[in-house]
């Protein structure tokens, strides 16, 4: 839950990534990994040796304007509050995802994570700019030695995106085994673009997915968390990289 807290604690407003990457950095130092920044300044974090690597991913920007917020626990949910007392955005979109592959990162022998920044919408200079600028523009041959990409990354608890709104396919049901889908409560669903969707759409072949994990109102002044579905999230990505 610390982590969570300095992770929400952060503003990563779309283009504005550098202290989020520098919180991610100082977790990373104590785990025996290689970073590598590409020029569109998304992260690439591989751990172990493998051939090829399982591969997890999230974002590193939020929706939010950077106000100061205290992050609040009630019970099981945590959420934001400005100076005077009003909900506020946290960024659990995608903050959510950085926890879990932090935790995965110090877990798992081998592993391979990729952090996009600026995966959201945004205004530049008044003009609407289109979302997923860091997959957009990274190099496919970074996932040469990757066998899929799980992203962490959707609303809710109990989703794995595996066709995004559009029709693009993320990857075949059948590669989500279906008694760990029904072990951990979760349903193969339609869903949103993110990262893997732009990733597919330019031509990567591996199969990749969405999860679930933990957030809800996202976008919004009332976004939250609720910390046991977080935790859950991270059991069941475990348990996938187990099996697949
Ligand atoms: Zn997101």
């Amino acid at each position: 839950m610390e982590l969570l807290k300095r992770l929400y604690a952060i503003n990563s407003k779309s283009g504005s990534e550098a202290a989020i990457k520098k919180l991610v950095l100082r977790e990373l130092a104590s785990v025996e990994c290689t970073i590598e920044e590409d020029d569109s300044g998304n992260l690439f974090i591989t751990k172990g040796e493998a051939e090829c690597y399982p591969g997890v991913t999230a974002h590193l920007d939020e929706v939010h304007e950077p106000v100061c917020r205290s992050i609040v626990t009630e019970g099981d949910m945590v959420y934001g509050l400005d100076v005077e007392g009003h909900r506020v955005g946290i960024g659990a979109d995608d903050k959510n995802g950085l926890w879990v592959i932090l935790k995965l990162l110090r877990a798992m022998p081998v592993l391979k994570a990729v952090l996009f920044v600026e995966e959201e919408k945004t205004t530049i200079d008044g003009e609407e700019v289109a979302g997923c600028r860091g997959s957009r523009a990274c190099s496919l041959s970074a996932f040469d030695d990757v066998r899929y990409l799980l992203a962490i990354d959707r609303k809710g608890s109990a989703d794995v995106v595996t066709k995004s709104k559009g029709g693009v396919v993320l990857c075949d049901e059948s590669f989500l085994p279906e008694d760990v889908l029904a072990e951990y409560g979760y349903k193969c669903v339609e869903g949103g673009r993110t990262d893997v969707t732009a990733l597919r759409e330019r031509g990567l072949t591996i199969p990749c997915c969405n999860i679930s994990c933990g957030y809800y109102n996202a976008h919004k002044s009332d976004e939250y968390t609720l910390f046991s579905q977080l935790e859950h999230t991270l059991r069941f990505v475990a348990a996938l990289i187990e099996r697949l």
